[in-house]
């Protein structure tokens, strides 16, 4: 049996504590210290393999849309890995929520979260490249939103 975990970051970041990178001085995820995340390629990758299995987790983008990191090594959308301090339990899997999806509007250039992407599908179902903010009182009918703030 294996345990499966969710966190957020900053909990995280306290419990197994992911080291400074030293290679890359302007590594991503500035704790404050220094970047933490390691790149998936040149001497970075190779530092992140020179370590023990449990101390391992990889950031990547979720099938949601959103991005993650996760416990252990792994290669399918991989867009970093980190390496900590404190090992992540055996048989168990840690999944960090890093951030929601989001959907960016070509109309009105504004971002906005959109985890479950009702927004983009919405719209992009009547054709518009419009959102909530920028769409007319129609539109927004048209696109079935209008229920949104009622
Ligand atoms: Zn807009």
């Amino acid at each position: 049996m294996s345990n499966f975990i969710e966190m957020d970051f900053d909990e995280w970041c306290d419990t197994y504590k992911p080291i400074v990178n030293h290679i890359d001085i302007n590594a991503s995820f500035d704790n404050g210290d220094g970047g933490i995340m390691f790149e998936t390629y040149g001497d970075e990758v190779e530092f992140v393999k020179s370590q023990s299995p449990a101390n391992i987790w990889m950031y990547g983008d979720g099938d949601d849309g959103g991005s993650y990191i996760w416990s252990g090594w792994g290669f399918v959308n991989r867009l970093g890995y980190f390496i900590t301090e404190v090992p992540c339990p055996p048989d168990t899997t840690i999944q960090i929520q890093v951030s929601h999806n989001w959907y960016y509007c070509e109309n009105c250039s504004t971002e906005m979260e959109d985890p479950d992407n009702i927004i983009r599908d919405s719209f992009q179902e009547h054709d518009l490249e419009k959102c909530p903010e920028c769409a007319t009182l129609e539109e927004m009918t048209l696109v079935g939103l209008e229920t949104k703030n009622a």
